[in-house]
């Protein structure tokens, strides 16, 4: 049996082991997960970039954990690295515990498409790991699974500016040790804006200027590097640009897997192969996903420390100086009433992101947990905006955009690569390039086709109407998406070429983040107060008309995405798409501006009257939801950056 054949054999094991187990817990006949007798020094809550900094502490300081996640493992469905990589340790490690292994969706068409949608979380797919949820002035995307967001971000290790920060209150932020602590136990940062790793003899600042080797750039962090250029002059303001740092394995020839954790890309055989899908999951395996963390140095090493996924949250209670969570254990057979069960232990550390912290705690709150007032207010959209430039061409040397195309091929290279960072009006702004996965190229282009027959969709009369005519409306959409009568050119192009000329910006400003978190029907709502929309925030015009100077200094059609042209009656208004959600539990120096102090210790609501500062002991968050404002900037290394601060102070130093 050659290794490839062990690795496909195992990894076969692996999905038919997690359904033998699965029924085997399902009838009761497992019980080393029956923990809830058992007692804990300590349950974290979440396994994104919050819980696995603590999970991390907790474990290198002796404390006995149990870990609850909601979601499963996702992993490649690739062989890595034959002949000689040792078999994935993530599937490894679920298989010998009977724990769920699910995979990426497959690569492009639409065998890949139904995976994705197949993914989806919702009530009747918990073990789904897309969690988009559809709030009346904004659409949020979440990811639920053992590693949370890392499963599915970009990758993008940013630092919010000093200036932001300050404005929003946020102390003792280590950025350093915060780096440090990510190269250690996840691999080192890489900048990935070429189409092949760097040549020996060629250095990014070479290329960070217009130079002879600048062909090497993959076409997109060129494409921003050369706009952004432009658009400083015209506006006299600076506007640098940068190679991001990304968690992903870049191919360096030498590498030493005794320096990178990751394992380095000579010995484990995984590097990045540019195939802009970091969001559907890396096929390589290049991305430094937290599940990758939490197998190899705390689960599979620590009997301390328990996970229980497939677990959902549902209260916290406290009794006396302990707490009781009170958790779903969807552990096992899919068809049968999951048991609810409860745990208790002196420390809780609430890391279940904005959205289920929020929603646990307004919970509990409400079945008699005191909490601060604030529970809830203060979320911010982290002025995330997306939108494309279409059609981008040549600039001739007057800036002025000429008849030919310039390719700018958002479907290779890793989702984000590059950024520029500015401020205007006292107010900081990120922009950076965006991938498109090869997948939606088909979506993509018929959208643009047929933008404004989609934009027909806001009145109904009109769009029936649009229907009996033969070029334009839904019917013609569909021809043109599943290419029956399609005899274009298109027909015939690759998906990299499609959309070869659409250039897709992400950008993160400094919003008003006033959104209000309540309960509806025991799910979290989110609203504004008046119901006044985002949309009209100072942030948002300013972050379009950057956009719009943008595209035209790339020749290109500034083109908001359909939820911002108020696709449909369903979203009727604006509506912006959020990946980086901040807020609901803030930090507050008193509980009358926070839920937590400037440590995640949850304040206590029932001694307001008499002692603000009061908080419940043992009980932390560490999770996105504690930032108390917009960070301007792709946020997972500043949330890791104050779970390190907070979770230092109540366990006890990280071995850094
Ligand atoms: C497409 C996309 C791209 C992104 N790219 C970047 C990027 O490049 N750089 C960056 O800095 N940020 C990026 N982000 C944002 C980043 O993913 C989040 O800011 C980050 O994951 C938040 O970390 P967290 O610890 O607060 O929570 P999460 O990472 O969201 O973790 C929360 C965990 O809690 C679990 N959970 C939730 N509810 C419960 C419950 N009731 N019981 C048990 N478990 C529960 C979830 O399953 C999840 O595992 C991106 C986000 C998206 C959607
Ligand atoms: S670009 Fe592709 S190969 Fe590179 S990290 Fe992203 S998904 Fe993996």
């Amino acid at each position: 049996m050659t290794s490839n054949d062990r690795i496909s054999v195992t990894r076969r094991e692996a999905v038919k082991s997690a359904a033998v187990g699965a029924v085997a817990v399902g009838l009761g006949v497992i019980s080393k997960q029956a923990h809830a007798q058992e007692a804990f020094d300590a349950i974290v809550i979440g396994t994104g970039f919050g819980g696995t900094v603590a999970t991390i502490a907790l474990s290198a300081n002796g404390k006995k954990t149990l870990v609850i996640e909601r979601g499963t493992f996702f992993v490649t469905p690739e062989t890595l690295g034959a002949p000689t990589a040792p078999s994935n340790a993530v599937i490894d490690f679920a298989k010998r515990n009977n724990m769920r292994v699910q995979f990426w969706s497959r690569p492009d068409h639409a065998l890949g498409l139904l995976d994705l949608l197949a993914n989806r979380y919702h009530d009747g797919n918990p073990y789904g790991l897309y969690n988009y949820r559809m709030f009346r002035h904004a659409h949020i995307l979440t990811a639920s699974g053992v590693g949370g967001g890392s499963l599915i971000y970009s990758n993008v290790n940013l630092r919010a500016r000093p200036a932001v920060l300050d404005h929003i209150g946020l102390k003792g932020i280590d950025y350093d040790r915060t780096q440090k602590f990510m190269e250690k136990f996840r691999g080192k940062f890489s900048e990935v804006v070429t189409k092949i790793p760097l040549p020996a003899g060629v250095t990014l600042d070479q290329l960070s200027k217009k130079a002879s080797k600048d062909y090497l750039l993959l076409d997109r962090s060129r494409a921003l590097r050369d706009a952004s250029d432009l658009v400083a002059k015209q506006i006299g303001v600076a506007m640098p640009w940068s190679p991001l740092d990304l968690s992903i394995t870049e191919y360096t020839d030498g590498d030493n897997a005794t320096t990178d954790p990751a394992g380095g890309s000579d010995t484990v055989h995984t590097f990045c192969e540019r195939q802009g899908r970091c969001m559907l999951g890396c096929l390589p395996a290049a991305r430094h996903t937290l599940n990758k963390t939490l197998v190899k140095f705390v689960f599979s090493k620590n009997s301390q420390v328990t996970l229980s996924p497939e677990s959902e949250v549902r209260t916290i209670k406290r009794v006396g100086d302990a707490y009781e969570v009170t958790y779903i254990d969807r552990r096992g057979d899919a068809n049968r009433e999951p048991p609810t069960k409860t745990v208790r232990a002196p420390q809780v550390f609430l890391a279940a992101g904005v959205l289920g912290t929020t929603e646990i705690l307004l919970r509990s709150q409400q079945a008699g947990l005191a909490l601060s007032d604030r529970l809830g207010t203060g979320f911010s959209t982290n002025g995330d905006f997306g939108a494309l430039a279409v059609g981008t061409k040549m600039i001739g040397a007057d800036g002025k955009p000429m008849a030919a195309k310039a390719s700018v091929f958002p479907t290779r290279g890793p989702i984000n690569t590059a950024d520029v960072r500015f401020e205007i009006d006292g107010r900081h702004y990120t922009i950076e390039d965006c991938g498109i996965p090869s997948m939606f190229a088909k979506i993509v282009r018929t959208g643009l086709i047929d933008r404004n027959a989609l934009l027909a969709l806001r009145n109904p009369a009109k769009f029936v109407d649009d229907q009996h005519r033969s070029s334009v409306g839904l019917l013609a959409s569909l021809k043109r998406l599943f290419g029956a009568h399609d005899s274009s050119k298109d027909r015939h192009a690759t998906e990299a070429e499609l959309i070869d000329d659409v250039f897709f910006f992400n950008a993160m400003g400094q919003d008003d983040a006033n959104g209000v978190f309540t309960l509806k029907n025991d799910k979290i709502d989110l609203n504004w107060p008046d119901d006044k929309p985002i949309a009209n925030q100072a942030c948002f015009a300013k972050i379009e008309e950057m956009m719009q100077k943008l595209s035209q200094a790339m020749g290109g059609d500034y083109t908001p995405l359909p939820t911002w042209e108020g696709l449909g009656r369903v979203f009727a208004q604006k509506t912006l798409i959020v990946t980086h959600p901040l807020g609901g539990c803030r930090i507050g120096p008193t509980m009358a501006e926070g839920v937590v102090n400037e440590f995640g210790q949850v304040y206590d609501g029932s001694k307001k009257a008499t002692d603000p500062l009061a908080v419940h002991p043992g009980f932390f968050i560490v999770d996105g939801s504690t930032m108390p404002g917009a960070l301007a900037a792709n946020p997972t290394l500043t949330i890791s950056a104050q779970a390190i601060k907070a979770i230092e102070r109540a366990v006890g130093p990280l071995p850094l």
